[in-house]
Formats: structure tokens, C-alpha cells, sequence
């Protein structure tokens, strides 16, 4: 550490108006006070307002958002954390933002499909219109395009999962990225391709840019059908094996694809984005204790905290439900746990876990 502190230099300390006005705000922080004004007025708070929305398909809904001034912008492929007040309860989700890195009007673009039981994703759905205002986070994440460019694209999605790598598409369009780009999307058919139109004319108007398109469900229509296989690689982007890949989609493609590029040896060039988390394996050895939310008690049976905290009718705030977004954390006071990504075991008291990566190991205690 350096001795030379320039705040001891400094001489007594001085309170700007902000700090002084911070200070009178405590405990809730000038924001509280300057929303009640204007939402978008913020000084430490990064939000969003929404001034667009789309509804292109029967179970998405499209946001084009306009951020604060404390927005430093992404990279294609990055994920941001959305939050909004659903009966008197702030949630959280991760969104990947579909538009170009290279937007120049400083706004950004959010697809989200409406789960059949999801919170978030339905009110969005259903609420969501010009004039909202949302909580916002800075882009995260390594899913992200090198610099330089690799010579050759595959960009592999399914579903919802278009929107990192659309906005790959779309970043690499506008930088005017000369090598070859491969489009594969999965989809039940064509009524469910969110960005049907844009992506047949970026493939139109780029010679470097093949579209192929692949229906799960309908066997007409489309280039390719079926769930994922090898002869579709073959088919559309022989040289797979040369390019950099990125994928992103549901649970089962992403398993297919994963497993193939491991087969052939190509994991490394291979890059992935979840927007679920894996399902958990059982914990070696028998499952026992208790963990205690505050003053209520649950039986451990293996799962995560988070899901415990649920099975007890708890809803402690959560957002990503695979320990990126940090929404979940919490003070466990005493007990062991263990970090299900990384098998790791932490005993120390008063530390921050989070519940929806970490289970308990014998009993637990968190603070919620
Ligand atoms: C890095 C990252 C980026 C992402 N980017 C996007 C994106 O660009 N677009 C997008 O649409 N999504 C994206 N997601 C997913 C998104 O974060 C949310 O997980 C998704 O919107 C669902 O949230 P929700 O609150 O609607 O569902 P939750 O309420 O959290 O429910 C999660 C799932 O459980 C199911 N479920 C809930 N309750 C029940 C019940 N009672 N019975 C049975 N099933 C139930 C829901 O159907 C849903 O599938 C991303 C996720 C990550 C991690």
C-alpha cells in the first residue's frame, strides 16, 4: 500500500454539495429523492428508460432502451441485468442486448421471450411501453468477439438465444468485416425466427454473410431441419473447424454442439453463452442438516440454497440463477457450503454466498 495517501495530502477534508446532500439523503441515497422528480435523473444509479416496444412474435416482446448517463456501453455478446419492481418486489434477470456495438444513437435493444410461467419475461411482456423505466447494469460477461477479427464467423443459435450473437452479426455488418460469417439458427419454425426479416437482408446485402436457417418442428422452408447434427455443419460451414464458433441457445443445442466440438478435439475454438444453468449433480455422500433462513428451519435435500429458500415459500431476491449476476447474495453466519461450479467449500462465518450456487454441507445458517 502507499504511504503517500493524497487524501492525507490533501488537508482537511471538503464536502462537495453532493456529499453534503448524500449525507442528508442517508439512508436512502439521493436517487430515492431526485426518481420522485425524474427516474432518469440519477447520480450514482444506472437505469434505462424504455422508448420503444415490439411485439414480434406471439411470446416476445422487444425493448429499445435509452440508459443514463453512467452507461459505458458493450461489447457484442455481453449480458446486462435488468431490474423492475413486480408488486413492491425489485427483480433481477440477465438480458443479452441484440443491437450493434456500434449504434450510434446510444441506444440498445433487448429481445425477451415470455416464459409460459415466468416472472420477469411475462411482465415485460405484458407491461412493458414507452416511458418505463427499468434499473440497469453494466454490460458483463467474456461472450465477446476477439480483436482482430477472425478470418472466419460461425455464429450458432437457437430460440431466444439469437440475441448475443445477432448483435455479433449486426456489430461485425457495420465495422464492414470482410471474412466469412455462417448464420446457423434453430428454431420450431419460421413464425418463431425473431429476426427473420433483418437477418434474410444483412445476408442480402452482404455477399460475406450466409444465412441458414433450420426448423426443428416444420419440414418445409428453411435450409436445414431437425435438431442439431453434424451433417448441418457439413452442409452449411465446412471449414468450422478453422473459424471461431459462438453459441448460444437452449439447454439441449448447446449440449449437441458442445459435444461435438469436444469429439472432434475443437473445444477451444468453440465459445459458449448459457442463459440457463446446468442441471446440478447430486452431492457425492448422503445429504444431511439443516439451514436455517433467519428464524425459519428447512431439512437440507442437496439442492441450492436459492431452490431450499423456494421449496420453504421464501422468494429471496435472485436474477440469473447461475452465479453471474450476484443478485442472490446473501450472509451465511455459520456452516459450510459448497459452490457447486467449482466444488469448493467455504466454513468461514459472515461471509457473502451466493444461494443460487451454493448448497449446504451439514447445517447452515443465512441471514435473509
Ligand atoms: C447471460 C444471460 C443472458 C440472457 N439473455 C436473454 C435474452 O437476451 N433474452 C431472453 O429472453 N432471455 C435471456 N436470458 C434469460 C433471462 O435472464 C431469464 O432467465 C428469462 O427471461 C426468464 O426469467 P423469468 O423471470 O421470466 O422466469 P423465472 O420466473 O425466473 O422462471 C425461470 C424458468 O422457470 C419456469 N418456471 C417459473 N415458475 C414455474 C412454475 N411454477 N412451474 C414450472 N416452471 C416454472 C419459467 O417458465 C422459466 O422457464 C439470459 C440469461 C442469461 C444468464
Amino acid at each position: 500500500m502507499s504511504l503517500l495517501n493524497p487524501r492525507r495530502l490533501a488537508g482537511p477534508r471538503r464536502f462537495s454539495p453532493l456529499s453534503m446532500f448524500e449525507a442528508l439523503a442517508t439512508p436512502h441515497g439521493v436517487d430515492r429523492y431526485l426518481e420522485l422528480v425524474n427516474p432518469m435523473l440519477t447520480v450514482r444509479e444506472l437505469r434505462a428508460e424504455v422508448i420503444a416496444v415490439e411485439r414480434p412474435t406471439n411470446d416476445s416482446v422487444r425493448l429499445t432502451l435509452r440508459p443514463t448517463r453512467q452507461w459505458q456501453g458493450f461489447q457484442a455478446g455481453q449480458f446486462v441485468s435488468v431490474s423492475v419492481d413486480i408488486n413492491g418486489v425489485r427483480r433481477t434477470r440477465c438480458y443479452s442486448p441484440a443491437s450493434s456495438q456500434r449504434r450510434s444513437d446510444g441506444l440498445f435493444e433487448l429481445t425477451v421471450k415470455a416464459h409460459p410461467h415466468g416472472l420477469v419475461s411475462q411482465y415485460l411482456h405484458a407491461q412493458a411501453r414507452p416511458g418505463m423505466v427499468v434499473g440497469l447494469s453494466q454490460a458483463d460477461g467474456t461472450f465477446r468477439l476477439p480483436s482482430p477479427r477472425p478470418d472466419k464467423i460461425l455464429l450458432i443459435s437457437g430460440g431466444s438465444g439469437i440475441t448475443p450473437v445477432m448483435s455479433m452479426l449486426r456489430t461485425l455488418c457495420d465495422e464492414g468485416y470482410r471474412g466469412e460469417i455462417v448464420f446457423l439458427h434453430y428454431a420450431f419454425g419460421p413464425q418463431h425466427v425473431a429476426y427473420l426479416d433483418e437477418l434474410q437482408q444483412l445476408a442480402a446485402a452482404h455477399p460475406n454473410v450466409r444465412l441458414a436457417l433450420a426448423y426443428t418442428q416444420e419440414r418445409s422452408g428453411g435450409d436445414l431441419h431437425g435438431l442439431f447434427q453434424e451433417s448441418h455443419l457439413a452442409d452449411v460451414a465446412a471449414w468450422y473447424a478453422d473459424a471461431h464458433t459462438y453459441l448460444c441457445g437452449p439447454p439441449g443445442l448447446m449440449t449437441a454442439v458442445r459435444a461435438h466440438f469436444e469429439g472432434r478435439d475443437l473445444a477451444e475454438r468453440l465459445y459458449t453463452e448459457d442463459f440457463a444453468p446446468a442441471p446440478v449433480a447430486p452431492l457425492n455422500g448422503d445429504v444431511t442438516g439443516a439451514t436455517r433462513f433467519g428464524s425459519l428451519a428447512t431439512e437440507n435435500a442437496g439442492e441450492t440454497l436459492l431452490e431450499q429458500a423456494e421449496a420453504a415459500g421464501l422468494s429471496p431476491e435472485h436474477g440469473c440463477r447461475m452465479g453471474i449476476c450476484f443478485s442472490c447474495t446473501q450472509v451465511k453466519t455459520s456452516g459450510c457450503v459448497q459452490n457447486i461450479r467449482t466444488g469448493e467449500i467455504n466454513s468461514d462465518p459472515d461471509v457473502e454466498v451466493q444461494l443460487c450456487i451454493s448448497r449446504a454441507v451439514g447445517d447452515v445458517a443465512i441471514n435473509l
